[in-house]
C-alpha cells in the first residue's frame, strides 16, 4: 500500500539523493544573475510525515548564494523532496492526495488522516490545490509536455503518479520518478 512507502527510509535516501545533485548541476552553472561562483548556504528544515530515525541531513535545503560582492543574490536548486515551503515532504503531499482521490466510499477523510497522523483540515487543502490549482501550474505544464496524451489531466496527482509507477520496476521507484519529474520540472 502506498502510505506504508512514507515508512521507507530508502525512499527518503533516493530523494535526497537526487537533491544532492540537482544542487551540485545548479552550483556548477553558477549565478544566473551576474556569472559568479556559488556557494553553498544550505539551511535546515524541519519536514513532517517521514519516518523516524532519517538522518538529520536529509532535512537539508540546499540552496545557494552567488559570492560576488554586489551582487550575493540566492539561488535556490529544484528540489524533489520539498514541495515549496509546504512542511510536509512532497511524497507525503502526493501519498495523502493519491489516497483520497482513490479512497472507498466507506473510507473518510477522517480515517486517513488518523491513519497518516495529517489533520483533515490539511489533507482537505491539499486536495483542493491539486483539483483546483495544480493542473495549471508551471510545475505541472513543464512535465506534462514530457508525458504522453493518455496521461489526463483530471484526478491528478493519482492519474501522474499510477503512470509513473507503470514505467518503473516497483512502487518506490515510480515514486521517486514522480517526485524527481515535478521537483525538476521535467
Ligand atoms: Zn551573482
Amino acid at each position: 500500500m502506498l502510505s506504508k512507502l512514507l515508512q521507507t527510509a530508502n525512499l527518503f535516501h533516493l530523494l535526497f539523493f537526487i537533491d544532492s545533485e540537482l544542487a551540485a548541476i545548479k552550483r556548477s552553472a553558477g549565478c544566473p544573475h551576474c556569472n559568479g561562483s556559488l556557494h553553498q548556504a544550505n539551511y535546515m528544515r524541519q519536514p513532517r510525515g517521514g519516518p523516524a530515525g532519517l538522518p538529520e541531513e536529509y532535512c537539508l535545503r540546499w540552496s545557494l548564494c552567488c559570492g560576488r560582492e554586489g551582487c550575493r543574490r540566492r539561488s535556490m536548486p529544484e528540489s524533489c523532496l520539498f514541495m515549496g515551503r509546504r512542511v510536509y515532504w512532497r511524497c507525503v503531499v502526493l501519498i495523502a492526495t493519491a489516497l483520497v482521490q482513490h479512497r472507498s466510499e466507506s473510507q473518510s477523510v477522517g480515517q486517513l488522516s488518523k491513519l497518516l497522523s495529517i489533520s483533515r483540515k490539511t489533507i482537505k487543502r491539499w486536495f483542493a490545490y491539486f483539483t483546483e490549482v495544480f493542473g495549471y501550474s508551471s510545475e505541472w505544464l513543464r512535465v506534462r509536455g514530457f508525458l504522453p496524451a493518455t496521461v489526463s489531466n483530471d484526478c491528478l496527482p493519482v492519474n501522474f503518479m499510477e503512470y509513473c509507477i507503470m514505467q518503473s520496476q516497483d512502487a518506490l521507484s515510480g515514486l521517486v520518478l514522480c517526485c524527481r519529474l515535478l521537483g525538476r520540472g521535467g
